[in-house]
């Protein structure tokens, strides 16, 4: 008995030892970090005193993204015992981080002294708060999904990495960092995470998917009916984001969405019916002006119609590898024109050309002065809807990509799906 009761002092003692010794070595007890997305992250840091630190920075870096970025934690109302915080706002644009982002982040405090400690890196993927999320994971992908819909979102998983595997290797794309599919559940609890365009767009249109190649994540409303084409359609984006690297805006938005349209394993008849419509009215757009969609719905359909065909086209009549080697071209940053030359052996000019002669269109029929974005712009504000369908293409320089997005549409008195980038 004795004996047991000083080995409990003995414990006691040493434990108590370890703390202090501990406490001397580090001021820093705990930090974490956890997602309020999507209104934020909050990131907690417990000091066991702060007379000697003069500040304290959180530093974090989304994954994708080049740099860490930092803030300065409020040291002002820090009282003895309580974590210090710092709210990190994502609901604006410029701070938006997509839910399903892997942060990596660490806390430096600063000491009076000039001397300064940093508490060790961790990551963590970040979720919308407001759900409670599992997950089914693949090689490459992951579905996070909510709710009773594991089978939905297995099926998804099995298109997603189908999909990557299969444009990945058309594109010479080796290694795949894993991407982050989330699926909603339906539109109205995806609206508050997607990146709206555009008050116009906000009123009048619902996104389906989001792609986000630099963080790796696309957003998808499981619940539409379109989904397993949509969340294939927007990982293809990922992928032909790292097949061309650091160009990717070096990529025409024809190709892109003509590849995408390749990747989509539900592809959608429609677009032949307005490829159709718009050979037979000679409403064609040369590749050369699609590097920006037409705002008229019917016309945008046309656009990605005929992407979708040209794409495979170009797949269905080239040796296989020429899709890598213009995805390589792409990268070193030549023009579109040489990219195509080297690696197709023709310019676009001239494979447009063929394509054409496939599809029996005579050259002659084509209306070349529909060309040029001034054009696109006075159709786009033809027949339709006056102005309610243009978009902003602006947060192309954000990096940022939507497409996707579905109206309901007066126009023809039928519904029909609008994609835009
Ligand atoms: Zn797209």
């Amino acid at each position: 008995m004795r004996k047991s009761n000083y080995l409990f002092i003995f414990l006691i003692v040493f434990f108590v030892n370890i703390n202090y010794l501990s406490a001397d070595q580090t001021i820093v007890n705990n930090d974490s970090a956890k997602s309020l997305i999507p209104m934020g992250i909050e990131f907690n840091i417990d000091v066991l005193n702060r007379e000697n630190i003069e500040d304290i920075q959180v530093k974090f870096k989304v994954q994708g993204r080049k740099s860490f970025q930092y803030e300065y934690l409020d040291l002002d109302n820090y009282s003895n015992g309580e974590s210090l915080k710092y709210f990190f706002s994502t609901e604006q644009s410029s701070r938006y981080i997509p839910p399903g982002s892997k942060l990596t982040y660490f806390f430096e405090v600063f000491f009076k002294d000039g001397s300064s400690y940093k508490t060790e890196k961790k990551e963590q993927t970040f979720l919308d708060s407001r759900f409670k999320w599992e997950k089914v994971e693949g090689d490459i992908v992951t579905i996070y999904y909510h709710g009773p819909v594991s089978r939905r979102a297995k099926k998804m998983l099995e298109a997603c990495e189908e999909s990557v595997n299969k444009i990945s290797r058309l594109l010479g794309v080796e290694e795949n960092e894993k991407i982050s599919v989330m699926m909603y559940n339906n539109y109205s609890e995806m609206f508050d995470v997607v990146v709206k365009k555009s008050e116009t767009q906000a009123s009048s249109l619902i996104t389906e998917g989001q792609a986000f190649a630099t963080e790796n994540v696309v957003l998808v409303d499981g619940g539409s009916r379109s989904a397993l084409g949509v969340s294939t359609h927007e990982i293809t984006h990922v992928i032909v984001a790292r097949a061309s690297k650091s160009s990717y805006l070096g990529v025409p938005l024809w190709l892109n969405e003509g590849l995408a349209e390749y990747g989509n394993i539900e592809q959608d008849q429609g677009y032949e019916r307005y490829l159709e419509w718009a050979i037979d009215t000679g409403r064609l757009f040369p590749f050369s002006s699609l590097n920006r969609f037409p705002g008229n719905p019917n016309l945008t359909l046309v656009a990605y119609g005929q992407s979708k065909s040209f794409v495979e086209f170009l797949i269905n009549n080239f040796p296989e590898g020429s899709m890598i080697k213009l995805m390589d071209e792409i990268s070193d940053k030549k023009s579109i024109d040489d990219s195509f030359i080297s690696s197709f052996g023709f310019s676009l000019k001239d494979l447009e050309a063929q394509w054409k002669e496939e599809l029996g269109i005579s050259i002659f029929d084509n209306k070349d002065d529909l060309s040029g974005s001034s054009n696109i712009n006075k159709e786009s504000k033809g027949s339709c809807s006056g102005g309610a369908m243009r978009f902003e293409v602006s947060s192309l320089l954000l990096l940022i990509f939507a497409y996707f997005v579905k109206k309901v549409m007066n126009i023809s008195k039928l519904r029909q799906k609008i994609r835009f980038l």
